[in-house]
């Protein structure tokens, strides 16, 4: 079969998607499957790793393990050809009509970009916590909060957004204390009352060390011999937006640095787009692929509107019009419709 590949310059990709976790997995798979020529590049720290069990993605009553989607999505890209490589790409440039890529490897170039690089969820400064990531340290309500139903719960964190994600957490459960590590508390005085109203106490001392057994927390102990029983713990501290190669390309971010995306995921650079965590999604699995797909949607239009105003689809069909049968073999049928 004649492949759109086979017209192009064989140094340069029709798409790169930079990150393979789960929103460049999920384009990777469309794109495959749209014919695409794609080349995935990932340095391989999805932040779906750190999820042992994903209750939120649909079509897994029982839940699955993030690094299992991680797998089973690279598997179903790579059916559709799709090629991956790991890598970390460390710059990139535009030119006319292509996007070249330094990584730390290697060097790539591509007619379309699209970044899916997500971010880092920044864990507290708390001595032992990070054993507990993903197990009884969370950063999510949306991805958690159900799962903690009950419970004894501890935000970490001393500003507004600390304060409203205790009062949230009251969905979940009546047990909720605020911790600020001691820092001192930056809500406002709207937030200092909704504390007082709802009654959620703070602990406002440095936590000295997390006591905790096979990856469950079970107290806080806090500097001055006091401690606190909880079972997990939330933690607010803001997030880091890998969106370092949209700056470089000139492309639009947002005041928290996420890349501003069209419905399509086109950004403000033309031929550029990106997916999941790093643009202002709401960083769920489902949406990164959701968005993910979204993309590939788009890259596979446009690449094709761009063959039909450059006629590089004319040169395509003269090919297959040369090496394959175009036209439906016809033949006779007697009325009961078999072949005479
Ligand atoms: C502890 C924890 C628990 C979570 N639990 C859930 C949950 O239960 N349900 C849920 O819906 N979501 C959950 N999430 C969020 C979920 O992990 C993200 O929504 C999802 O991974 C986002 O997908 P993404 O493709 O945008 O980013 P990622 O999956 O993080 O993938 C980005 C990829 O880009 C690569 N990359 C970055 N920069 C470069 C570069 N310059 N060159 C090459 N590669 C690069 C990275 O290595 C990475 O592989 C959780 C997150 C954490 C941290």
């Amino acid at each position: 079969m004649v492949q759109h590949s086979d017209f192009d310059d064989p140094g340069v990709r029709e798409v790169i998607v930079v990150g393979g976790g789960i929103a460049g997995l999920s384009a990777a798979i469309y794109l495959g499957r749209a014919q695409r020529d794609t080349l995935v590049i990932d340095s391989g720290h999805s932040m779906a790793k750190w999820e042992p069990v994903v209750e939120n993605y649909l079509g897994f009553p029982r839940g699955v393990g993030g690094e299992e989607l991680l797998k089973n999505g690279t598997f179903q890209a790579k059916r559709h050809d799709v090629r991956f490589v790991r890598d970390e790409i460390t710059s990139v440039s535009a030119g006319k009509s292509v996007f070249a890529l330094k990584g730390k490897e290697k060097r790539y170039r591509t007619r379309r970009l699209l970044l899916a690089t997500g971010i880092f969820h920044r864990p507290p400064e708390i001595p032992g916590v990070k054993e507990c990531l993903g197990h009884s340290m969370f950063f999510c309500k949306d991805c958690d909060g159900y799962r903690v139903r009950g419970k004894r719960i501890a935000i970490v964190g001393a500003n507004n957004e600390a304060v409203e994600y205790a009062l949230g957490m009251l969905h979940y459960s009546a047990c909720v204390i605020v911790v600020t590590n001691g820092d001192r508390p930056r809500w406002d005085k709207r937030h200092a009352r909704w504390l007082d109203e709802y009654e959620i106490p703070v602990a406002r001392q440095p936590v000295r060390d997390v006591e905790h057994r096979k990856r469950k927390i079970r107290a806080l102990e806090f500097a001055g011999e006091k401690s606190v029983k909880i079972d997990y713990l939330f933690t607010t501290r803001g997030d880091v937006f890998y969106n370092q190669l949209a700056k470089k390309l000139g492309a639009k971010l947002d005041s928290d640095g996420q890349i501003k995306v069209d419905q399509c995921m086109r950004t403000s650079v033309p031929r550029l787009y990106a997916a999941g965590c790093v643009t202002p999604a709401n960083c769920q699995m489902i949406i990164a692929a959701g968005q993910g797909a979204a993309a590939a949607q788009a890259i596979n239009r446009d690449l094709f509107e761009e063959s039909l105003a450059t006629h590089s689809l004319q040169h395509f069909r003269a090919a297959q019009i040369d090496k394959e049968k175009t036209v439906p073999e016809i033949s006779r049928t007697n009325r009961k419709g078999r072949k005479k």
